[in-house]
């Protein structure tokens, strides 16, 4: 084991955040768990995930329920896409027999679930021998090769047989030490991290995501305003507009509804319109 692989393991031992989907090996929940983070941080995720695998501690008890369930537990997450999508993939686990696939290939088919998801799922439940490359871990891992780190490149620094904790461990280093400004001096890796041993002169080879765009006036600000209200009742058209937020603009209002028409987060009958 190279000497930045067993640095790494060693502060990760000591560093562990306890995190509840880290106490379970369960596909299901680490699944859920997987999709709440994607864009959701981990505070606001703990409560919800734990509320949710209450209420739905199986593939099966999911797809049983409708999708309007799933959607309304998603209250406070954001991105509500996210719930159906993995109602969908629950309904697909059970179609395939009730349990997730353990493959790369089969966990990728799932709707929703995405290369990097299914290889956190890998790694996390089934601790096969994957790296999760998420953008804290490619901070990371860049910055400790010293250039972008690929797929490829991550995979190979896995200790084999240790995945589940080398990836905990990079992902702990990049939300708590190599932070976008890092705190190289508390750093396990200082003395193996080629951008520290350069002086930090060249260029940080962190690959920066693009910034989000601004929520405040967004369409995505309208229609969480309006899932938000049908989680409680249905809506006639002719309340949208205010309930979306735009009263003088009906138009945007029924444009943004027609598109969660349009990705089965709504249903629009008899004049009115309420979740699935
Ligand atoms: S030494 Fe600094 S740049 Fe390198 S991994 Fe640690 S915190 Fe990040």
């Amino acid at each position: 084991m190279i000497t930045l692989q067993r640095a790494l393991l060693r502060w990760a031992r000591q560093a562990r955040r306890d995190l509840p989907w880290r106490r379970t090996r369960d596909p299901w929940a680490i699944l859920v768990s997987e999709v709440m983070l994607q864009q959701t941080q981990v505070a606001r995720v703990v409560p919800r995930y734990e509320a949710f695998l209450s209420r739905f501690p199986s593939p099966a008890a999911c797809a049983t329920a409708p999708a309007a369930e799933v959607i309304r537990l998603w209250a406070g997450l954001g991105y509500n896409r996210r719930a159906l999508a993995l109602h969908r993939a629950a309904r697909a686990a059970v179609a395939g027999g009730g349990r997730l696939p353990d493959t790369l290939e089969g966990l990728a088919a799932l709707p929703g679930v995405g290369p990097y998801t299914a290889r956190a799922v890998l790694a996390f439940a089934f601790e096969r021998d994957v790296a999760v490359l998420d953008a804290n871990a490619r901070r990371v891992l860049s910055r400790a090769l010293g250039a972008a780190v690929t797929q490829a490149a991550a995979d190979a620094l896995v200790p084999p047989g240790r995945s589940w904790e080398w990836n905990q461990g990079v992902l702990d280093l990049g939300a708590t030490v190599c932070r976008p400004q890092p705190r190289c001096d508390a750093c396990p890796l200082t003395g193996a991290c080629a951008w520290r041993l350069s002086g930090r002169e060249r260029p940080d080879p962190w690959p920066r995501r693009r910034p989000q765009a601004r929520f405040e006036g967004s369409d995505r600000q309208g229609r969480g305003r309006l899932v938000s209200i049908l989680r409680d009742r249905p809506l006639a058209w002719d309340e949208v507009p205010a309930a979306a937020g735009w009263p003088d603009d009906p138009g945007r209002a029924e444009a943004v509804v027609r598109s969660l028409v349009a990705e089965g987060l709504v249903v629009a009958e008899d004049g009115r319109l309420r979740l699935p």
